[in-house]
């Protein structure tokens, strides 16, 4: 079975430019190369999700300038559905991204159109209630993922909270979250600092399910139910880890929709993200089904 995924999120583009060394205020470095990245954690989930075989919908806002169309682009010619996505007039999502020879970094987010996604419309509640999972992140007004989490609970569509970057949320949204995906900085920026075992405990306070995704050190699952399972990750020679947890949640959201058992979901989704970490880029390394399913296999 095919499982739907609609993806609410964001949509930027990276312009990363890479030199010797970060200028210092006020200094201008001369650089090296320059690329143009497609980038958001919507958007590369919504990528993941299509590579790894989901018939996947994303939902978003897209600004009318040429990163905006090639944005779209680069989705549709990824596989993604982009026929209900919001062109705002002005900006798209920018991400400034300077890197140097270290591979020390200095981010600057412009969220542009990703601001503007705000009251779904009827259209995006109906696609949201007709999928199979809804997978949302938090580089959008939280209002939308909170009335995206609503829809799909209401459409009995199972949905996925990846809460990435960590922000304070407005009571009740978690309530909406069927299975909540973070990392250890996150978990540990959700909880306050609960430590150890006591992590899980505190997260599953909060939500039926909880994925914690542990890098090279694979992810833990836990539920309500009493379970409790540490899932290896799958060795691989690693090249570059950007965007291992986008690959990862992506195709977690399109294993779980086609009704695997949970933790064969995560070992498959935990094979996405070293098929993602053996390659250099973002976007760009998020895996095929076939990249995934030979490491899955191979294993
Ligand atoms: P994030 O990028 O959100 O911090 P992680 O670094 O935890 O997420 O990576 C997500 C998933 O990708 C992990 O759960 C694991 O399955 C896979 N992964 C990440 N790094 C490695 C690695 N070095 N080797 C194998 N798998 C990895």
């Amino acid at each position: 079975m095919t499982p739907r995924v609609v993806v609410a999120g964001s949509a930027n583009m990276d312009l990363v430019g890479l030199a010797e060394r970060l200028p210092r205020p006020g200094e201008t470095v001369l650089g090296d190369d320059f690329v143009m990245i497609p980038g958001g954690k919507g958007a590369n989930q919504a990528i993941a999700a299509a590579r790894a075989g989901g018939k996947t919908a994303f939902l978003g806002a897209i600004g009318s300038d040429a990163f905006g169309v090639t944005l779209n682009a680069r989705l549709d010619a990824s596989g993604v559905d982009m026929s209900r996505v919001r062109t705002s007039y002005g900006s798209s999502g920018v991400a400034v991204i300077m890197v140097d020879r270290a591979g020390e970094n200095s981010i600057l987010v412009s969220p542009g159109a990703n601001r503007s996604f705000t009251g779904l419309t009827d259209d995006e509640t109906a696609t949201i209630a007709a999928a199979d999972v809804l997978l949302c992140q938090q580089e959008i007004p939280l209002e939308t993922v909170f009335a995206a989490l609503r829809a799909g609970r209401a459409g009995g569509t199972r949905t996925i909270l990846n809460a990435a970057p960590a922000r304070d949320l407005p009571a009740g949204l978690l309530d909406e979250v069927d299975l909540l995906v973070v990392n250890e900085t996150e978990a540990h920026e959700i909880t306050g600092g609960a430590v150890g075992g006591d992590v899980m405990a505190a997260l599953l306070a909060l939500v039926p399910r909880v994925v914690l995704t542990l890098s090279g050190a694979g992810s833990r699952y836990a539920d309500r139910d009493g379970a409790d399972a540490h899932v290896p990750a799958f060795r691989v020679e690693v090249a570059d880890t950007t965007a291992a947890g986008d690959a990862f949640t992506g195709a977690l959201a399109v294993a779980w929709g086609e009704g695997r058992d949970i933790l064969d979901a995560i070992r498959w989704a935990n094979a996405a993200g070293a098929a993602c970490v053996r390659k250099v880029g973002a976007s760009s390394a998020l895996p095929t089904r076939d990249e995934i399913e030979s490491i899955y296999h191979a294993a």
